[in-house]
Protein backbone atom coordinates (compact mmCIF):
# COMPACT_ATOMS: atom_id res chain seq x y z
CA UNK A 1 0.00 0.00 0.00
CA UNK A 2 2.39 2.49 0.98
CA UNK A 3 4.55 1.93 -3.16
CA UNK A 4 1.23 2.50 -4.24
CA UNK A 5 0.80 5.43 -2.55
CA UNK A 6 4.10 6.61 -3.42
CA UNK A 7 3.53 5.76 -6.85
CA UNK A 8 0.03 7.75 -6.94
CA UNK A 9 2.00 11.03 -4.68
CA UNK A 10 4.99 11.04 -7.38
CA UNK A 11 2.45 10.94 -10.64
CA UNK A 12 3.60 14.27 -11.69
CA UNK A 13 6.94 12.24 -12.80
CA UNK A 14 5.60 10.05 -14.90
CA UNK A 15 7.43 7.20 -14.27
CA UNK A 16 4.76 4.21 -14.99
CA UNK A 17 2.72 3.53 -18.04
CA UNK A 18 1.07 1.12 -16.18
CA UNK A 19 0.19 0.33 -12.14
CA UNK A 20 -1.02 -2.71 -11.19
CA UNK A 21 -2.90 -2.64 -8.30
CA UNK A 22 -4.61 -5.59 -9.04
CA UNK A 23 -1.91 -7.73 -9.12
CA UNK A 24 -0.04 -5.97 -6.44
CA UNK A 25 -2.73 -6.46 -3.91
CA UNK A 26 -3.21 -10.17 -4.72
CA UNK A 27 0.48 -11.07 -4.93
CA UNK A 28 1.02 -9.17 -1.76
CA UNK A 29 -2.23 -11.07 -0.07
CA UNK A 30 -0.20 -14.85 -1.42
CA UNK A 31 2.94 -13.32 0.55
CA UNK A 32 1.25 -12.39 3.55
CA UNK A 33 -0.15 -15.65 4.20
CA UNK A 34 3.24 -17.33 3.26
CA UNK A 35 4.82 -15.04 6.09
CA UNK A 36 2.20 -15.50 8.46
CA UNK A 37 2.12 -19.93 8.21
CA UNK A 38 5.88 -19.15 9.21
CA UNK A 39 6.82 -19.97 5.52
CA UNK A 40 8.80 -17.54 2.62
CA UNK A 41 10.18 -17.89 -0.85
CA UNK A 42 13.48 -16.29 0.68
CA UNK A 43 14.54 -12.67 1.05
CA UNK A 44 12.66 -11.35 -1.90
CA UNK A 45 9.13 -12.45 -0.61
CA UNK A 46 6.45 -9.34 -0.46
CA UNK A 47 9.23 -7.21 -1.61
CA UNK A 48 7.63 -4.33 -4.10
CA UNK A 49 9.17 -4.26 -7.39
CA UNK A 50 8.32 -2.26 -11.04
CA UNK A 51 9.57 -3.69 -14.57
CA UNK A 52 9.88 -1.21 -17.83
CA UNK A 53 7.50 -1.63 -19.95
CA UNK A 54 9.39 -3.63 -22.69
CA UNK A 55 9.53 -6.92 -20.54
CA UNK A 56 6.60 -9.41 -21.80
CA UNK A 57 4.04 -9.76 -18.55
CA UNK A 58 0.85 -12.22 -19.17
CA UNK A 59 -1.98 -9.60 -19.66
CA UNK A 60 -0.62 -6.44 -18.94
CA UNK A 61 0.06 -3.66 -21.37
CA UNK A 62 3.63 -4.33 -22.82
CA UNK A 63 3.78 -1.06 -24.50
CA UNK A 64 7.55 -0.22 -25.46
CA UNK A 65 6.45 3.16 -25.19
CA UNK A 66 5.19 2.95 -28.76
CA UNK A 67 1.92 3.44 -30.69
CA UNK A 68 2.55 0.66 -32.33
CA UNK A 69 2.44 -1.37 -29.02
CA UNK A 70 -0.38 0.69 -26.99
CA UNK A 71 -2.51 -2.33 -27.56
CA UNK A 72 -0.31 -5.31 -26.48
CA UNK A 73 -0.99 -7.84 -24.13
CA UNK A 74 1.70 -10.62 -23.93
CA UNK A 75 0.53 -14.04 -23.47
CA UNK A 76 3.42 -14.57 -21.40
CA UNK A 77 5.95 -13.44 -18.86
CA UNK A 78 9.80 -13.01 -19.66
CA UNK A 79 11.51 -15.82 -17.91
CA UNK A 80 12.98 -12.69 -15.45
CA UNK A 81 9.64 -11.58 -14.95
CA UNK A 82 8.43 -15.26 -14.05
CA UNK A 83 11.59 -15.54 -12.26
CA UNK A 84 10.75 -12.90 -9.62
CA UNK A 85 7.24 -13.85 -9.25
CA UNK A 86 9.14 -17.07 -8.07
CA UNK A 87 11.04 -15.84 -5.90
CA UNK A 88 7.89 -13.92 -4.04
CA UNK A 89 8.04 -10.37 -5.10
CA UNK A 90 5.13 -7.73 -5.70
CA UNK A 91 5.09 -6.45 -9.19
CA UNK A 92 3.66 -2.60 -8.80
CA UNK A 93 3.67 -1.29 -12.45
CA UNK A 94 5.13 -0.59 -15.86
CA UNK A 95 7.51 1.73 -16.08
CA UNK A 96 8.62 4.27 -18.95
CA UNK A 97 10.81 4.44 -21.71
CA UNK A 98 11.79 5.95 -24.74
CA UNK A 99 10.01 3.96 -27.33
CA UNK A 100 11.22 0.59 -28.35
CA UNK A 101 14.50 1.79 -25.70
CA UNK A 102 15.56 4.15 -28.52
CA UNK A 103 17.33 7.14 -26.64
CA UNK A 104 18.70 8.31 -23.55
CA UNK A 105 16.16 10.56 -21.70
CA UNK A 106 12.67 8.68 -21.68
CA UNK A 107 11.79 11.61 -23.40
CA UNK A 108 10.81 10.14 -26.22
CA UNK A 109 7.73 7.77 -25.61
CA UNK A 110 4.10 8.07 -26.50
CA UNK A 111 2.93 8.69 -22.98
CA UNK A 112 5.17 11.65 -22.46
CA UNK A 113 8.42 11.75 -20.64
CA UNK A 114 9.63 10.89 -17.37
CA UNK A 115 11.47 13.94 -15.33
CA UNK A 116 13.60 13.12 -12.83
CA UNK A 117 13.19 13.69 -8.99
CA UNK A 118 16.34 15.50 -8.29
CA UNK A 119 15.82 19.15 -8.79
CA UNK A 120 12.04 18.68 -9.40
CA UNK A 121 9.40 20.25 -7.48
CA UNK A 122 8.24 17.10 -5.69
CA UNK A 123 8.25 18.48 -1.83
CA UNK A 124 9.62 15.61 0.67
CA UNK A 125 6.62 16.09 2.46
CA UNK A 126 4.18 15.03 -1.00
CA UNK A 127 6.18 12.00 -1.37
CA UNK A 128 5.57 11.10 2.83
CA UNK A 129 1.76 12.52 2.54
CA UNK A 130 -0.83 9.78 3.97
CA UNK A 131 -3.36 8.76 1.58
CA UNK A 132 -6.25 11.33 3.31
CA UNK A 133 -4.13 13.91 2.17
CA UNK A 134 -2.75 12.59 -1.19
CA UNK A 135 -5.87 14.10 -3.25
CA UNK A 136 -4.80 17.78 -2.41
CA UNK A 137 -1.36 17.19 -2.62
CA UNK A 138 -0.99 15.50 -6.11
CA UNK A 139 -1.82 17.97 -8.73
CA UNK A 140 0.51 18.88 -10.60
CA UNK A 141 0.39 17.78 -14.29
CA UNK A 142 2.45 15.10 -15.49
CA UNK A 143 5.85 15.93 -16.87
CA UNK A 144 5.40 18.27 -19.86
CA UNK A 145 8.04 19.19 -22.63
CA UNK A 146 7.59 22.91 -22.33
CA UNK A 147 8.67 22.87 -18.99
CA UNK A 148 12.20 22.60 -18.51
CA UNK A 149 13.55 19.67 -15.86
CA UNK A 150 16.37 17.73 -15.06
CA UNK A 151 15.79 14.88 -17.31
CA UNK A 152 15.85 11.18 -15.79
CA UNK A 153 18.13 9.48 -18.63
CA UNK A 154 17.11 6.80 -20.43
CA UNK A 155 15.85 4.97 -21.88
CA UNK A 156 15.03 3.06 -18.68
CA UNK A 157 14.11 6.13 -17.09
CA UNK A 158 10.72 5.09 -15.22
CA UNK A 159 12.45 2.49 -13.82
CA UNK A 160 15.14 4.65 -12.49
CA UNK A 161 12.55 7.36 -11.24
CA UNK A 162 10.12 4.51 -9.25
CA UNK A 163 13.36 3.48 -7.24
CA UNK A 164 14.55 6.97 -6.56
CA UNK A 165 11.25 7.91 -5.13
CA UNK A 166 10.86 4.74 -3.24
CA UNK A 167 7.99 3.18 -5.04
CA UNK A 168 9.64 0.17 -5.10
CA UNK A 169 13.06 -1.46 -3.80
CA UNK A 170 14.09 -2.40 -7.06
CA UNK A 171 13.12 -2.46 -10.75
CA UNK A 172 14.00 -4.15 -14.06
CA UNK A 173 15.76 -2.16 -17.20
CA UNK A 174 17.18 -3.21 -20.24
CA UNK A 175 20.77 -2.16 -21.05
CA UNK A 176 21.88 -2.12 -24.92
CA UNK A 177 24.01 1.18 -24.92
CA UNK A 178 23.64 2.44 -21.63
CA UNK A 179 20.06 2.31 -20.77
CA UNK A 180 20.14 1.01 -17.26
CA UNK A 181 23.21 2.61 -15.67
CA UNK A 182 22.35 5.99 -17.40
CA UNK A 183 19.08 6.80 -16.14
CA UNK A 184 20.41 4.95 -12.61
CA UNK A 185 23.08 7.46 -12.76
CA UNK A 186 21.30 10.71 -13.23
CA UNK A 187 18.30 9.41 -10.64
CA UNK A 188 21.28 8.75 -8.06
CA UNK A 189 20.68 4.92 -7.56
CA UNK A 190 22.87 1.70 -8.15
CA UNK A 191 22.10 0.63 -12.22
CA UNK A 192 23.93 -2.69 -12.94
CA UNK A 193 24.17 -4.65 -16.36
CA UNK A 194 24.99 -8.55 -16.45
CA UNK A 195 27.29 -10.12 -18.75
CA UNK A 196 25.91 -10.88 -21.93
CA UNK A 197 24.46 -14.45 -21.55
CA UNK A 198 23.90 -14.74 -17.49
CA UNK A 199 20.46 -13.39 -17.39
CA UNK A 200 17.35 -14.64 -20.12
CA UNK A 201 16.51 -12.47 -22.24
CA UNK A 202 13.62 -14.20 -23.41
CA UNK A 203 10.80 -12.00 -23.26
CA UNK A 204 12.34 -8.69 -23.45
CA UNK A 205 11.18 -7.30 -26.48
CA UNK A 206 14.52 -6.95 -28.60
CA UNK A 207 16.23 -3.82 -29.05
CA UNK A 208 19.84 -5.35 -30.56
CA UNK A 209 19.86 -8.61 -29.66
CA UNK A 210 23.34 -8.97 -29.73
CA UNK A 211 24.06 -6.63 -27.13
CA UNK A 212 20.62 -6.45 -24.70
CA UNK A 213 20.94 -7.51 -21.53
CA UNK A 214 17.81 -7.15 -18.40
CA UNK A 215 19.23 -4.57 -16.20
CA UNK A 216 18.66 -3.95 -12.36
CA UNK A 217 18.26 -0.78 -10.82
CA UNK A 218 18.21 -0.71 -6.71
CA UNK A 219 19.45 1.86 -4.28
CA UNK A 220 22.22 -0.25 -2.88
CA UNK A 221 24.62 -3.13 -4.55
CA UNK A 222 22.77 -5.63 -1.57
CA UNK A 223 19.47 -4.80 -3.28
CA UNK A 224 20.69 -5.50 -6.97
CA UNK A 225 22.85 -8.80 -5.48
CA UNK A 226 19.56 -10.22 -4.06
CA UNK A 227 17.55 -9.57 -7.59
CA UNK A 228 20.19 -10.51 -9.49
CA UNK A 229 20.15 -14.33 -7.52
CA UNK A 230 17.35 -14.40 -8.26
CA UNK A 231 16.85 -13.98 -11.92
CA UNK A 232 20.10 -15.08 -13.31
CA UNK A 233 20.81 -18.40 -14.81
CA UNK A 234 20.72 -20.83 -17.83
CA UNK A 235 16.87 -20.49 -19.56
CA UNK A 236 15.47 -23.17 -21.98
CA UNK A 237 13.73 -19.93 -23.86
CA UNK A 238 17.07 -17.87 -24.31
CA UNK A 239 19.87 -19.92 -26.76
CA UNK A 240 22.06 -17.19 -25.70
CA UNK A 241 22.38 -17.80 -21.87
CA UNK A 242 25.32 -19.79 -20.71
CA UNK A 243 24.85 -23.42 -19.64
CA UNK A 244 26.28 -23.32 -16.17
CA UNK A 245 24.27 -23.03 -13.51
CA UNK A 246 24.52 -19.85 -11.42
CA UNK A 247 25.82 -20.05 -7.58
CA UNK A 248 23.84 -16.94 -5.56
CA UNK A 249 26.65 -14.16 -5.11
CA UNK A 250 27.02 -13.60 -1.49
CA UNK A 251 28.12 -10.18 0.54
CA UNK A 252 28.07 -11.67 4.03
CA UNK A 253 32.25 -11.72 3.95
CA UNK A 254 34.24 -8.52 4.60
CA UNK A 255 35.09 -6.96 1.57
CA UNK A 256 38.82 -6.25 1.71
CA UNK A 257 40.79 -4.48 -1.53
CA UNK A 258 44.26 -6.42 -0.50
CA UNK A 259 45.65 -7.45 -4.06
CA UNK A 260 42.54 -5.65 -6.06
CA UNK A 261 44.39 -4.21 -9.63
CA UNK A 262 41.99 -1.45 -10.58
CA UNK A 263 42.51 0.71 -13.92
CA UNK A 264 41.65 4.05 -14.96
CA UNK A 265 41.48 3.90 -18.99
CA UNK A 266 42.55 7.36 -20.29
CA UNK A 267 40.34 7.61 -23.00
CA UNK A 268 37.30 7.79 -20.78
CA UNK A 269 38.48 11.55 -20.42
CA UNK A 270 36.53 13.13 -23.19
CA UNK A 271 36.75 16.43 -23.62
CA UNK A 272 32.96 16.78 -22.75
CA UNK A 273 33.68 15.54 -19.61
CA UNK A 274 32.69 18.13 -16.64
CA UNK A 275 35.40 19.01 -14.18
CA UNK A 276 33.22 17.85 -11.41
CA UNK A 277 32.91 14.62 -12.66
CA UNK A 278 36.41 14.43 -13.33
CA UNK A 279 37.01 15.13 -9.88
CA UNK A 280 35.17 12.40 -8.33
CA UNK A 281 36.99 9.83 -10.35
CA UNK A 282 40.00 11.09 -9.23
CA UNK A 283 38.30 11.20 -5.59
CA UNK A 284 37.30 7.82 -5.97
CA UNK A 285 40.41 6.62 -7.58
CA UNK A 286 42.22 7.58 -4.16
CA UNK A 287 39.83 6.24 -1.52
CA UNK A 288 40.22 2.98 -3.29
CA UNK A 289 43.94 3.56 -3.72
CA UNK A 290 44.05 4.23 0.06
CA UNK A 291 41.67 1.61 0.93
CA UNK A 292 44.42 -1.44 -0.55
CA UNK A 293 43.63 -1.43 -4.31
CA UNK A 294 46.53 -1.08 -6.85
CA UNK A 295 45.01 1.52 -8.98
CA UNK A 296 46.73 2.73 -12.27
CA UNK A 297 46.10 4.13 -15.83
CA UNK A 298 45.55 1.50 -18.75
CA UNK A 299 44.43 2.13 -22.33
CA UNK A 300 41.71 0.88 -24.24
CA UNK A 301 42.52 2.61 -27.54
CA UNK A 302 39.39 2.27 -29.71
CA UNK A 303 37.03 3.55 -27.31
CA UNK A 304 36.25 6.55 -29.12
CA UNK A 305 35.06 4.63 -31.99
CA UNK A 306 32.54 2.42 -29.91
CA UNK A 307 29.68 4.94 -30.83
CA UNK A 308 30.05 5.20 -33.94
CA UNK A 309 30.13 1.11 -34.73
CA UNK A 310 26.93 1.33 -32.50
CA UNK A 311 24.81 3.42 -34.35
CA UNK A 312 25.61 1.21 -37.34
CA UNK A 313 25.28 -2.13 -35.51
CA UNK A 314 22.15 -0.56 -33.87
CA UNK A 315 20.29 0.48 -36.79
CA UNK A 316 21.07 -2.32 -38.73
CA UNK A 317 19.63 -5.15 -36.16
CA UNK A 318 16.94 -2.72 -35.71
CA UNK A 319 16.33 -2.66 -39.36
CA UNK A 320 15.29 -6.27 -39.08
CA UNK A 321 14.04 -6.50 -35.74
CA UNK A 322 11.09 -4.24 -36.75
CA UNK A 323 10.25 -6.28 -39.46
CA UNK A 324 7.80 -7.68 -37.19
CA UNK A 325 5.35 -5.03 -36.64
CA UNK A 326 3.30 -5.20 -39.64
CA UNK A 327 0.31 -4.66 -39.02
CA UNK A 328 -0.76 -8.32 -39.16
CA UNK A 329 1.11 -10.44 -36.66
CA UNK A 330 0.96 -7.92 -33.21
CA UNK A 331 0.03 -4.29 -32.02
CA UNK A 332 -1.96 -1.53 -33.66
CA UNK A 333 -3.33 -2.59 -38.00
CA UNK A 334 -3.67 0.40 -40.05
CA UNK A 335 -6.81 0.80 -42.23
CA UNK A 336 -5.39 1.25 -45.97
CA UNK A 337 -5.97 -2.66 -47.15
CA UNK A 338 -6.05 -1.55 -50.76
CA UNK A 339 -2.29 -3.57 -50.60
CA UNK A 340 -0.25 -5.44 -48.11
CA UNK A 341 2.22 -2.58 -48.87
CA UNK A 342 -0.18 -0.21 -48.15
CA UNK A 343 -1.03 -1.48 -44.93
CA UNK A 344 2.70 -1.97 -44.11
CA UNK A 345 3.53 1.29 -44.44
CA UNK A 346 0.82 2.61 -43.05
CA UNK A 347 0.31 0.93 -40.11
CA UNK A 348 4.65 1.43 -39.51
CA UNK A 349 4.19 5.42 -39.89
CA UNK A 350 1.00 5.35 -37.89
CA UNK A 351 2.74 3.05 -35.18
CA UNK A 352 6.29 4.19 -35.15
CA UNK A 353 8.04 7.91 -33.77
CA UNK A 354 10.34 9.72 -36.28
CA UNK A 355 13.35 7.67 -34.26
CA UNK A 356 12.38 4.18 -34.71
CA UNK A 357 11.61 5.20 -38.65
CA UNK A 358 15.10 6.71 -39.05
CA UNK A 359 16.52 4.11 -37.46
CA UNK A 360 14.98 1.67 -39.99
CA UNK A 361 15.64 3.61 -42.50
CA UNK A 362 19.16 3.85 -42.08
CA UNK A 363 19.54 0.08 -41.09
CA UNK A 364 18.25 -1.17 -44.18
CA UNK A 365 20.92 1.19 -46.17
CA UNK A 366 23.62 -0.13 -44.40
CA UNK A 367 22.38 -3.19 -45.45
CA UNK A 368 21.78 -3.19 -48.96
CA UNK A 369 24.11 -5.27 -50.96
CA UNK A 370 26.73 -2.08 -52.08
CA UNK A 371 26.83 -1.25 -48.20
CA UNK A 372 26.75 -4.34 -46.51
CA UNK A 373 30.69 -5.16 -46.29
CA UNK A 374 31.62 -1.12 -45.71
CA UNK A 375 29.01 -0.46 -42.96
CA UNK A 376 28.09 -3.52 -41.40
CA UNK A 377 30.80 -5.94 -41.78
CA UNK A 378 33.42 -3.00 -40.76
CA UNK A 379 31.36 -2.37 -37.55
CA UNK A 380 31.92 -5.82 -36.61
CA UNK A 381 35.59 -5.94 -37.29
CA UNK A 382 35.78 -2.11 -34.97
CA UNK A 383 33.56 -4.34 -32.61
CA UNK A 384 36.03 -7.16 -32.52
CA UNK A 385 38.66 -4.47 -31.99
CA UNK A 386 36.52 -2.79 -28.79
CA UNK A 387 36.14 -6.52 -27.28
CA UNK A 388 40.14 -7.31 -27.70
CA UNK A 389 40.68 -3.98 -25.93
CA UNK A 390 38.95 -5.01 -22.89
CA UNK A 391 40.59 -8.06 -23.34
CA UNK A 392 44.14 -6.83 -23.69
CA UNK A 393 43.64 -5.10 -20.13
CA UNK A 394 42.17 -8.52 -18.32
CA UNK A 395 45.14 -9.97 -19.77
CA UNK A 396 47.93 -7.30 -17.98
CA UNK A 397 46.27 -8.35 -14.64
CA UNK A 398 43.63 -5.66 -14.14
CA UNK A 399 40.49 -6.83 -12.55
CA UNK A 400 38.55 -3.94 -12.58
CA UNK A 401 38.02 -0.83 -14.46
CA UNK A 402 36.78 2.70 -13.15
CA UNK A 403 35.12 5.33 -15.21
CA UNK A 404 32.52 7.73 -14.83
CA UNK A 405 28.84 6.15 -16.05
CA UNK A 406 28.13 9.86 -17.61
CA UNK A 407 30.20 12.94 -18.61
CA UNK A 408 28.12 14.79 -16.20
CA UNK A 409 25.21 15.25 -14.49
CA UNK A 410 21.73 15.43 -15.36
CA UNK A 411 21.02 17.77 -18.00
CA UNK A 412 18.09 20.21 -18.09
CA UNK A 413 15.50 19.26 -20.90
CA UNK A 414 16.24 22.21 -23.05
CA UNK A 415 20.08 21.47 -23.14
CA UNK A 416 19.03 17.78 -23.93
CA UNK A 417 16.84 18.69 -26.72
CA UNK A 418 19.30 20.38 -28.62
CA UNK A 419 20.44 17.29 -30.27
CA UNK A 420 18.78 15.09 -32.06
CA UNK A 421 18.41 11.54 -30.90
CA UNK A 422 21.45 10.32 -32.88
CA UNK A 423 23.80 12.92 -31.44
CA UNK A 424 22.06 12.82 -28.18
CA UNK A 425 23.29 9.27 -28.10
CA UNK A 426 26.77 10.69 -28.70
CA UNK A 427 27.36 12.21 -25.52
CA UNK A 428 25.26 10.25 -23.44
CA UNK A 429 26.93 6.89 -24.08
CA UNK A 430 30.45 7.36 -24.18
CA UNK A 431 31.09 6.31 -21.26
CA UNK A 432 28.40 2.85 -20.90
CA UNK A 433 28.35 1.43 -24.52
CA UNK A 434 31.99 -0.03 -25.11
CA UNK A 435 30.38 -2.62 -22.12
CA UNK A 436 27.74 -3.90 -24.55
CA UNK A 437 30.03 -3.72 -27.16
CA UNK A 438 31.99 -6.37 -24.99
CA UNK A 439 29.59 -8.32 -23.24
CA UNK A 440 30.99 -7.70 -19.49
CA UNK A 441 29.47 -6.98 -16.55
CA UNK A 442 29.09 -2.94 -15.07
CA UNK A 443 27.54 -1.46 -12.17
CA UNK A 444 27.18 2.27 -11.71
CA UNK A 445 26.60 3.78 -7.82
CA UNK A 446 25.82 7.60 -7.07
CA UNK A 447 29.34 8.68 -5.40
CA UNK A 448 28.36 12.23 -4.34
CA UNK A 449 26.62 15.53 -5.25
CA UNK A 450 27.55 18.29 -7.67
CA UNK A 451 27.60 21.52 -6.54
CA UNK A 452 23.98 22.18 -8.28
CA UNK A 453 23.19 19.21 -5.78
CA UNK A 454 22.39 16.44 -8.54
CA UNK A 455 23.91 13.30 -8.17
CA UNK A 456 27.74 12.30 -9.88
CA UNK A 457 27.87 8.67 -10.70
CA UNK A 458 31.16 5.94 -11.36
CA UNK A 459 31.29 2.91 -13.11
CA UNK A 460 32.81 -0.45 -12.36
CA UNK A 461 33.51 -2.94 -15.48
CA UNK A 462 34.58 -6.33 -15.28
CA UNK A 463 35.41 -9.58 -17.09
CA UNK A 464 32.90 -11.48 -18.39
CA UNK A 465 30.83 -13.26 -15.37
CA UNK A 466 33.34 -11.57 -12.96
CA UNK A 467 29.96 -9.97 -11.35
CA UNK A 468 30.80 -11.21 -7.69
CA UNK A 469 34.06 -9.01 -7.83
CA UNK A 470 32.18 -6.68 -9.14
CA UNK A 471 29.23 -6.64 -6.61
CA UNK A 472 32.00 -6.44 -3.71
CA UNK A 473 34.03 -3.98 -5.02
CA UNK A 474 31.08 -1.37 -5.76
CA UNK A 475 30.10 -2.52 -2.30
CA UNK A 476 33.37 -1.83 -0.52
CA UNK A 477 32.94 2.05 -2.24
CA UNK A 478 29.25 2.07 -1.08
N1 LIG B 1 20.97 5.35 -26.18
C1 LIG B 1 21.15 4.13 -26.89
C2 LIG B 1 20.15 4.02 -28.00
O1 LIG B 1 19.34 4.86 -28.14
C3 LIG B 1 21.11 2.96 -25.95
C4 LIG B 1 19.74 2.56 -25.59
C5 LIG B 1 19.67 1.34 -24.71
O2 LIG B 1 20.63 0.96 -24.03
N2 LIG B 1 18.53 0.69 -24.77
O3 LIG B 1 20.16 3.12 -28.76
Amino acid sequence: DASLRRIENTKSLNAFITVTHDIAHEQAKESDKRHSKGESKGELDGIPIAVKDNFCTQGVLTSCGSHMLSNFLPPYNATVVSRLQDAGTVMVGKCNLDEFAMGSGTVDSIYGPTKNVWGSNVPYEVLNSPPSKQRSASHEKSANLDEDWHIAGGSSGGSAVAVATGSCFAALGSDTGGSTRNPAAYCGVVGFKPSYGLVSRHGLIPLVNSMDVPGIIARSVEDVTSVLNAIAGPDDNDSTTVRQSFSNISLEETVTLKGLRIGIPKEYQNSSMSQEMIEVWRYAASILNEGGATVSEVSLPHTSSSIACYSVLNQCEVASNMARYDGLRFGIRGTDTSSTEQLYAETRSRGFNEVVRSRILSGNYFLLKRNYEKYFVKALKVRRLIKRDFDNVWNNNIDILLTPTTLSQAPRLSDFRQHDNQTQCVTQDYCTQPANMAGIPAICLPIRLSTDGLPLSLQFMAPMFQESTLMKTALWLQ
